[in-house]
């Protein structure tokens, strides 16, 4: 649903979702950046999964928390996320960047809903990331 809650928002605890996320972002390894990011999400198991950004001295092989989030997912027995949360221990919103959505897209699908904070419903990562490459494009290119 556009415009409103989506339905699947319903049985999300955001508050619980985006404490975790902050909880974990004191964690975080960011003696670069000094932004210490949390992601936790929730699988379809009802599992709920946290981790936090690892930097690197050579910058791009830093690591953001969506990414460990996506290993704890794989590393716990793999599934989809239907929700995550990303913070900066603030309690407030970041948005994944373009890397993560990519990331998210494959492991929660357009479908995932991304915290938007307490005062806007959660967004699709659909919207944030629309016509996504995915598995699907590798069949479409292979020859027949
Ligand atoms: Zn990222």
């Amino acid at each position: 649903m556009r415009g409103g809650i989506p339905s699947e928002a319903a049985g999300v605890d955001w508050d619980v979702l985006r404490a975790a996320a902050d909880a974990i972002a004191a964690r975080a390894y960011a003696p670069y950046s000094g932004l210490r990011v949390g992601a936790a999400g929730l699988t379809e198991r009802g599992e709920l999964l946290s981790a936090c950004n690892v930097e690197n001295a050579s910058f791009g092989l830093s690591l953001c928390a969506e990414c460990g989030l996506v290993s704890a997912l794989v590393s716990s027995g793999g599934g989809r996320l239907v929700a995550v949360a990303v913070t900066a221990g603030d309690g407030r919103p970041l948005s994944p960047c373009g890397r993560c959505r990519q990331l998210l897209a494959e492991h929660g699908g357009p479908d995932l809903l991304v915290d938007a904070g307490p005062q806007l419903p959660p967004r699709r990562l659909g919207e944030l990331l629309p016509l996504a490459f995915g598995a699907e494009d590798f069949a479409r290119r292979s020859p027949s």
